[in-house]
């Protein structure tokens, strides 16, 4: 077989062989190349020590602790390109903290560095100039076999480094491939090693296992084997948890089949992880109630659960604030039979409007993970073209034709609350009925309202910013309350 490998590579692997460096292709992209899939970056392995490796390029940074050289094109032709990293042998070495090796070592030979690697087809180098591989450990044949096996004794490898077990899952996801038996009984029997991992860490490996073509192969896995507590004990808790009639899998299938629904239609990761906890508090809120089980109130406990699990595994902020919102809202369309246009202008104005058509997207995924989708494509394609008509309406204070400093003009009034109470009785009338958002009746609305006593104004300044925040935002306060969460 002849591989095709971009000149890029093959120029840095000469100027390494030409100092008489030896270096191959190794890792992620030989496994690639093996299985005609495109490689997203190209690590290669060398004999040289990082201050040999350094002088010989231009543009080169120090990449981690284990002697990584980055070789750096800031104008690459393909994104994969932009760094190929080259890392020195290296040894495995003792782990006794299951996580970070004790000390790097180099190593001198190729087959030492192959050694330490995680599973066979991630230990197959490539000679570039040769194009000829290096396969110790049988990789090739377990591609073949599209099976995952470690280097080595599994149970050794998974107490080396417990990440490994759930990178094995990940791969397992992404390429396909099952997971070969002794190596499958290994992380049985390891999965508790996981606890001493860093939460960065299994965060990494849960967005590449959602950003995967099929998610619950992962999380299935994780299910079976006894690693799903280790990502969040939360998703646990929805294993075999039964469903009403309106659905025909437990809450846990149900998360599972919305997030593979949703990596189906390639939307992206707070869609995805959205679609994965938006009935995360579902265990915890579920009653029977007139012979069925109910939910009530779980998408308000859900937000909060996915905020706080979201943040325990240190997801960056703006991909927790949106799936937070997206949790929070994702039971608006399912249960309104005859849905109004100010309802709809409210929730565009809670979820706000970069997130309404994530909002739609994460709604069918839910539909099509119940296995028994109720909702008729006519009702959904409604709900879009009334989304699309009130996108052009007022949905903000900032969007009134009258503002706080026009109010204090026309009526005389100080700076202070009761400027805010005016606006949010305005924009209250506005969500209902955008025509109303003319300066000549709201200014006539301003000296109306002004000429109310203080605490009437207050008490009905209030009351549009809870309607206006939401319909049901006063009774949420009290769900939180009776769940216990925070
Ligand atoms: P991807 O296509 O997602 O980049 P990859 O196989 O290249 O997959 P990386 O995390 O980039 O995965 O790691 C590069 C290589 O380093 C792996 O192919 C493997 O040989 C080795 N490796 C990475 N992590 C470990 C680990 N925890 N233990 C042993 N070897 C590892
Ligand atoms: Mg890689």
């Amino acid at each position: 077989m002849k591989f095709s490998i971009p000149e890029e590579v093959k120029n840095i692997s000469l100027v390494l062989s030409s100092a008489k460096f030896e270096n191959f292709l190794v890792g992620g992209c030989v496994r690639d190349l093996a299985l005609g899939r495109k490689p997203k970056d190209w690590d290669i392995t060398t004999i040289a020590k990082p201050e040999e490796i350094e002088p010989l390029f231009e543009h080169t940074f120090y990449e981690n602790d284990y002697g990584t050289v980055g070789i750096v094109d800031e104008t690459p032709r393909d994104e994969s390109l932009r760094v190929i990293e080259v890392t020195p042998y290296r040894l495995e070495s003792t782990y006794s903290d299951f996580r970070r090796p004790d000390k790097v070592e180099w190593g001198t030979t190729l087959e030492e560095d192959l050694k330490r690697r995680d599973f066979t087809m991630n230990a197959i180098a490539l000679d570039v100039e040769k194009n000829e591989l290096v396969d110790p450990f049988q990789g090739q044949k377990d591609i073949e076999k599209k099976l995952i096996r470690t280097v080595g004794n599994p149970d050794e490898r998974f107490g080396e480094d417990a990440l490994r077990m759930l990178r094995a899952l990940r791969f397992a996801s992404e390429l396909n491939f099952a997971i070969e038996q002794e190596t499958l009984e290994a992380i049985m029997k390891n999965a508790h090693l996981l606890e001493h991992i860093s939460k960065e860490r299994i965060k990494d490996e849960l967005i590449k296992i959602v950003m995967s073509e099929n998610p619950s192969i992962a999380l299935g896995l994780a299910t079976q084997l006894g690693l799903l507590k280790y990502i969040s004990p939360e998703f646990e808790k929805g294993v075999g948890v039964e469903q009403n009639q309106a659905h025909a899998y437990t809450v846990w299938e149900h998360l599972l089949r919305s997030l593979d629904h949703a990596a189906k239609k390639n939307f992206p990761l707070h869609v995805r992880l959205a679609a994965l906890f938006h009935d995360i508090a579902k265990p915890h809120t579920r009653k029977w109630l007139n012979d069925q089980w109910t939910f009530y109130g779980h998408e308000v406990v859900g937000a909060k659960i996915a905020k706080n699990v979201l943040n325990e595994l240190k997801f960056p902020k703006e991909i927790a604030e949106k799936v937070v919102k997206l949790v929070r809202w994702h039971m608006f369309f399912s249960d309104t039979e005859t849905i109004t246009l100010s309802a709809v202008r409210r929730m565009v104005r809670n979820v706000t409007p970069e997130l309404i058509w994530d909002l739609m997207s994460v709604r069918a995924a839910d539909r099509i993970g119940t296995g028994r989708p109720k909702e008729s494509p006519y009702r959904l394609r409604k709900y879009h073209s009334m989304i699309e008509e009130v996108m052009r309406d007022p949905i903000s204070v900032k969007q009134l034709k009258v503002s706080g400093g026009e109010i204090m003009e026309l009526t005389g009034a100080a700076p202070g609350p009761h400027i805010g109470f005016i606006l949010e009785i305005l924009l209250s009338e506005v969500l209902e009925d955008p025509k109303k958002n003319e300066k000549e009746y709201l200014e006539s609305r301003v000296k109306d309202l002004y000429a109310l006593p203080p605490e009437e104004l207050a008490k009905l300044g209030l009351e549009a910013r809870m309607k206006n925040e939401s319909e049901d935002e006063k009774e949420s306060e009290e769900i939180k309350k009776k769940f216990g969460v925070k």
